[in-house]
């Protein structure tokens, strides 16, 4: 099938190497100011149909480790070269305030050079099966092949980072990906093709479909050519996802209501100020963002009075000023729903220590006590600036709290008892469990994901690529 060219200022999508029209396009706008910042090409089947077939074609020539290690150090760099215009463009099409904008790219670097380290570190294994009975004479090695073709489905809230923790490692394993941003940001997955596309990746190795989830998503995870669906958002699209995919690999990063307990020996002012920054940046729109917090009850009313105070502290605003922390949610609908939600705990008793009010899209930093295990705040996912304090007296107590979730991504835990930290790594139903630290540290290097209704399978460039290939063992009858 021909598909339109485009000119390269015209809304369009990238599909086997070339940039393609589309009778339909998507405005993307300043999510503070709501002026238009581009359009970009709203795909049809055929499109979505066209990505996966050049998809499939690249991924039958595969490109040697060493070119795929360039390919992405080299865009890498270009990121780098690029990284104020790419941290700008995150604040707009997604409201996040510059200054996490800058850590996202900072980030974003890092997860594509690990990624290209990681082209080089393929390996199988020798497998002795002369070992076995019957096994004698033969020469068995256990390979590490791509899948083929990757669909990767990513989520507004890092358009950046989160799109190169699956297209990074997609593309350092040897697989071809068709890559379907956030509707809401897809802006910054343009200027990645274009980068991948400077950089020498050959057509087919990566191609982009943007529109809304549903068909688009569907269309891609039902796709028999697809192998493997690599998705982070929420928890509903992941069930929904698993239930389409049939036999394909699926690979799910999903929500959590992040719990995090201050125990009474932690350092509770630096406790505090760390929370707060992580329940309240980036407007609480990430996954690990501090939503619960369990504070042992001899230090609950001074911990609170702190976390307020750091709270107080922050700069609420217009996300392009570099002093923000704070920016606007990623539409004004959501801010709504935050501020229901706010509203519901107040009127089933919960008291507002901080904040509490909503503003079009912004939503102040609102930290609550008196809340109730069934209430919105505690039980769902925020994915908004709230932060709720409840008292513990044990701290056994406070690990059966932490469990006492559909969730189960990472925990933070501040004390300075070695025994308690341990005991909380070992029985806190989590991917990650963070000592000294909140629920939100990630490190790009590290293994990342989730247990219970958070996900199924592992980011970070490593552990990814463990997911991206199979093992195909290759046995050899020497008799
Ligand atoms: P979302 O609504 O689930 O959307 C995520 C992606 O899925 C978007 O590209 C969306 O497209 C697409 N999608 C929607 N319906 C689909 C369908 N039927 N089939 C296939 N794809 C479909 O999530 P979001 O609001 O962007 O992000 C917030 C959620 O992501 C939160 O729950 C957060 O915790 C989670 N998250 C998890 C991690 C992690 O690593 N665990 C990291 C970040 C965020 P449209 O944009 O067109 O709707």
């Amino acid at each position: 099938m021909a598909l339109a060219l485009a000119r390269t200022d015209e809304a369009s999508l990238y599909i086997d190497g070339r940039w393609v029209a589309t009778p339909r396009a998507v405005e993307v706008r300043h999510k503070w100011t709501g002026k238009l910042l581009g359009r970009v090409g709203l795909a049809e089947r055929e499109h979505v149909e066209a990505a996966v077939a050049a998809a499939q074609r690249a991924a039958r020539r595969p490109l040697d480790a060493y070119r795929r290690y360039v390919i992405l150090r080299d865009a890498a760099r270009m990121i780098e070269e690029q990284a104020e215009a790419f941290a700008r463009l995150i604040a707009q099409e997604g409201g996040k305030p510059l200054k996490d904008a800058r850590a996202e790219v900072e980030r974003g670097i890092q997860t594509l050079t690990l990624s290209a380290e990681e082209a080089k570190r393929l390996h199988g294994e020798t497998v002795p099966l002369d070992a076995a009975p019957g096994g004698a004479g033969r020469v068995g090695v256990a390979l590490r092949v791509p899948v083929g073709v990757v669909a990767a489905i990513a989520p507004f809230n890092f358009p950046l980072n989160l799109v190169l923790h699956k297209v990074g490692p997609a593309l350092a394993a040897g697989n071809a990906v068709v890559l379907k941003p956030a509707t809401a940001t897809p802006l910054t997955a343009v200027r990645l093709c274009e980068i991948f596309e400077r950089a020498g990746l050959p057509a087919g190795f990566l191609n982009l479909v943007v529109g809304p989830g549903d068909p688009i998503g569907d269309w891609l995870v039902e796709s028999p050519a697809v192998r493997l669906v690599t998705f982070t958002g929420s928890p509903a699209v992941g069930r929904r996802i698993q239930a389409r995919a049939g036999l394909k690999k699926v690979v799910l990063e999903l929500g959590n209501n992040s719990a995090n307990i201050v125990h009474a020996d932690a350092d509770l002012p630096r406790a505090a100020e760390l929370l707060a920054r992580k329940a309240y940046g980036s407007a609480g729109q990430f996954c690990v963002s501090v939503q619960r917090i369990y504070v042992h009850r001899d230090v609950a009313g001074r911990f609170a009075d702190l976390m307020a105070e750091a709270a107080a502290r922050l700069k609420v605003g217009d996300p392009e000023d570099p002093e923000t922390d704070v920016g606007p949610l990623i539409s004004e609908a959501e801010a709504r729903r935050v501020e229901a939600w706010i509203e519901e705990a107040v009127a089933g008793g919960a008291r507002v220590l901080c904040g509490g009010r909503r503003t079009g899209a912004l939503v102040e930093p609102t930290l609550l006590a008196g809340v109730r295990p069934d209430m919105k705040v505690v039980c769902q996912e925020v994915f908004g600036p709230v932060a709720s304090i409840v008292p513990y007296d044990d701290f056994d107590e406070a690990v059966r709290l932490v469990n006492d979730s559909p969730y189960g991504l990472q925990a933070g835990v501040f004390t300075r008892d070695l025994a308690l930290a341990w005991k909380a790594a070992l029985e806190i139903e989590c991917g990650g469990v963070i000592i000294n630290d909140t629920s939100s540290f990630r490190a790009d290097l590290m293994p990342y994901g989730g247990v219970k209704e958070s996900g199924v399978g592992r980011e970070g460039p490593r552990y990814a690529v463990e997911e991206m290939t199979e093992v195909r063992m290759v046995v050899f009858n020497l008799s």
